[in-house]
């Protein structure tokens, strides 16, 4: 892997990043999101990966979970048509329908975000999975679901105690963008290429809150940034939005770090 720096990005590198609505622009043309995320057992993951993705600035949010009763009830935004999407995001909370989402999302010719449960079904398959894919896919594992993905070769602790390295070796393995979450971020590329996030607070770490990152980066994704810039400006973005909503320090949820993007994005424009 190359040993050059690895870099966060700063302030006007992300401003110069974030999409903004052209003039003449639709909700359309600014990124649908595809969610598939949320089952009978968890409900709450594919709420919060909506809320995520709504205030990350998809121009609409196509809900395709099982929650979705409730999830028009707490989102009156969201489509629960099928649809053309420009991203989709599979895993949080997909519990049962996981196997299958994960077929139907790889298939697609949109960037795919994999979290969560459909992490650990990509762990059973192993990294000849995205061997055919077309577009991009891009692999959110917190440390325990690298250790997974690696298919044992590495504890969660051992890839906590090492990010950078495991990121990009699960990168070259896959074939695919990895953010690797925890008290710093790390995202790599199958060639090594490396970008770290710290603008986070321990208080992140609340249930729910890498779900609300998934739905972030789906929009990011759906807005027409590729992967390695999308996974970065999704964590800067989650982490201050973490620090706004705990301020000095405070408990906070994860629907308190989606409530709090709008005002991190209006500060980071
Ligand atoms: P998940 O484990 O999927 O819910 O994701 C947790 C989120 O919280 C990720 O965005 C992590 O980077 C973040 N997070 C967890 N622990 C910490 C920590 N100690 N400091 C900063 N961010 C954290
Ligand atoms: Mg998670």
């Amino acid at each position: 892997p190359p040993t050059a720096p690895v870099e966060a990005l700063q302030h006007d590198e992300v401003a110069a990043l974030l999409p903004r609505p052209a003039a003449e622009s639709d909700k359309y043309k600014r990124g649908v999101v595809g969610l598939l995320a949320g089952s009978e057992r968890y409900p709450g993951a594919g709420l919060l990966a909506v809320a995520g993705a709504l205030h990350g600035g998809a121009g609409a949010v196509r809900y395709q979970g099982r929650a979705a009763e409730e999830a028009v009830r707490r989102h009156p935004e969201i489509l629960l048509t099928a649809g053309r999407v420009q991203s989709l995001v599979v895993g949080p909370g997909s519990g049962e329908d996981t196997a299958e989402s994960l077929d139907d999302a790889l298939a697609s010719q949109v960037p795919v975000l994999v979290d969560a449960d459909g992490l650990t079904e990509l762990a059973r398959r192993g990294p000849r999975a995205l061997a055919g894919r077309s577009a991009p896919t891009l692999l959110t594992p917190h440390a325990g679901e690298a250790a997974r993905l690696l298919g044992g070769d590495a504890s969660a602790e051992q890839v906590a105690a090492a990010r950078l390295r495991h990121a990009r070796e699960l990168a070259a393995r896959y074939g695919a963008t990895v953010l690797l979450k925890g008290s710093t971020t790390v995202v790599a590329r199958p060639d090594g290429t490396a970008r770290v996030n710290s603008t986070g607070t321990a208080w992140l770490a609340t249930a729910g809150s890498g779900d609300v990152l998934a739905g972030l980066i789906g929009a990011l994704l759906a807005a027409g940034l590729p992967p390695f810039d999308a996974a970065p400006v999704g964590a800067y973005l989650h982490g201050l939005a973490g620090r706004l909503a705990a301020g000095s320090g405070a408990p906070i949820t994860a629907s308190d770090i989606a409530a709090a993007l709008p005002a991190v994005w209006r500060d980071a424009a």
